[in-house]
C-alpha cells in the first residue's frame, strides 16, 4: 500500500498520511517501536517510528552503526524516547543500535558474522554478507521515506575521538549546502569533507539526493554525559531546523578541514603514541612507536601533515593496517 505523496522531495510528509516500515504500520499523530528484519539472517534491527500529527519532513537517527560507540547509540535512544507525536512536524524515525549483533559481541567497528565494517557497505546487497544486507535493508526499507538523514557515532571501543562532523561532497552543490546547514545547526564546529570514504551511511544517502551528516562525539567505550548530551542536543537542534519541533536551532560557524590523512599501522605489535587528541601538530612531527613484544622498535611514525590530531588508536594492540593517528589538515 502507497501510503505517502511525495512532490520531488524524499520524505515531505503529506496529508498526514500514516507510515509504514514492514509490518510496522503507524497512524498520523502516533509512534510504534519494534525491529526490521534483514531478509535472510537472524539479525532484527531496533526501530522507533514517530509519526507527527502535522506535515513536514521526515529525519532519519541512526546510531551503533559501530557497536561500541555508546554516547552515541545512548542518545538516539534518548531521542526516540522523548519525542511527541503530537507536537512533531513530519516524522522521525530512529534506529540504535543498528548493529546489534556487534553491540552485544562488544566488537568495535565490525560486524560479527562477517567481519565487515557496515558503513563502508552502503548501500549494502540483497543477496550479500549480513553486513550488506543490513544496509540494503535501511536504504530499502526506510530511506525511500526520509528527506533528511543523521548517522550518530563515536571514538570506537579502542580509538580516543575528539568531537566532528561530516558531510559527503556532491557535485550538487545544493545539496551540498542542505547537509552543511545541517551540521550547523547540530552544534559541533570540526568539519570534515568526506569526499574519498565510500559505502558510508552518508555517501549513499548523498547518491539518493538526501542531504546527510555524520556527527561523532565520545570515545574509549565510555558511555559519559557530556558527549551523550552533546548528541542529544544536536539531534534536538537539527530536528528544529528541519521545522519537525518547534523552536529554534543553535547555529554554529564550522571550521572546514581540507582532508583527514590517517597514518596506518605498517606492524603488527605494540603502540605507543606520543600525542593525544586536540593536539596541534606539524607535518614530520613523531606522533608515536611501535615496538615489537620484546621492547624494541619496529617503526616511528609521524604526522603526515599539519593539523589537529582528531582521533588516535588508544589500545596498546595494533595490527598491520590499523589506524593509529587521524588528523584534520
Ligand atoms: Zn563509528
Amino acid at each position: 500500500m502507497v501510503t505517502h505523496i511525495y512532490h520531488g522531495v524524499f520524505g515531505v510528509k503529506n496529508m498526514k498520511s500514516s507510515l509504514q516500515i514492514q509490518d510496522i504500520s503507524v497512524p498520523s499523530g502516533t509512534k510504534a517501536q519494534g525491529f526490521l528484519n534483514v531478509v535472510g539472517t537472524s539479525v532484527k534491527l531496533p526501530i522507533v517510528i514517530v509519526n507527527g500529527a502535522n506535515d513536514g519532513q521526515t529525519l532519519l537517527v541512526t546510531a551503533g552503526i559501530h557497536g561500541g560507540e555508546y554516547p552515541s547509540i545512548e542518545a538516539a535512544i534518548r531521542f526516540g524516547r522523548e519525542l511527541d507525536p503530537t507536537v512533531v512536524n513530519g516524522a522521525v524515525i530512529v534506529m540504535s543500535p543498528v548493529s546489534l549483533n556487534a553491540f552485544h559481541a562488544r566488537q568495535a567497528f565490525l560486524v560479527p558474522e562477517d567481519g565487515k565494517n557496515l558503513n563502508r557497505v552502503f548501500p549494502g546487497k540483497a543477496l550479500g554478507t549480513v553486513a550488506e544486507r543490513m544496509a540494503y535493508t535501511i536504504m530499502n526499507a526506510v530511506a525511500p521515506h526520509i528527506s533528511a538523514w543523521v548517522d550518530l557515532h563515536g571514538g570506537d571501543i579502542p580509538e580516543a575521538l575528539i568531537p566532528l562532523v561530516g558531510c559527503a561532497t556532491s557535485d550538487d552543490a545544493q545539496l551540498w549546502e542542505q547537509s552543511l546547514a545541517m551540521a550547523e545547526a547540530f552544534g559541533i564546529p570540526y568539519l570534515m569533507p568526506l569526499n574519498s570514504i565510500m559505502g558510508t551511511t552518508v555517501s549513499a544517502a548523498t547518491a539518493l539526493g538526501i542531504p546527510a551528516l555524520l556527527a561523532e562525539a565520545g570515545q574509549l567505550g565510555i558511555l559519559d554525559e557530556p558527549n551523550t548530551e552533546l548528541l542529544l542536543n544536536g539531534c534536538r537542534s537539527l530536528a528544529q531546523h528541519l521545522a519537525i519541533l518547534a523552536g529554534e536551532a543553535q547555529s554554529t560557524t564550522l571550521h572546514i578541514f581540507n582532508g583527514w590523512p590517517w597514518v596506518r599501522s605498517a606492524h603488527s605489535g605494540c603502540w605507543y603514541p606520543t600525542i593525544k587528541v586536540g593536539d596541534i601538530v606539524k607535518a614530520g612531527d613523531l606522533v608515536g612507536v611501535v615496538k615489537d613484544y620484546f621492547g624494541d622498535v619496529l617503526g616511528e611514525y609521524t604526522a603526515p601533515a599539519d593539523g589537529l590530531v582528531l582521533l588516535v588508536c588508544a589500545a596498546l594492540s595494533v595490527n598491520v593496517n590499523d589506524p593509529l593517528v587521524g588528523i584534520g589538515s
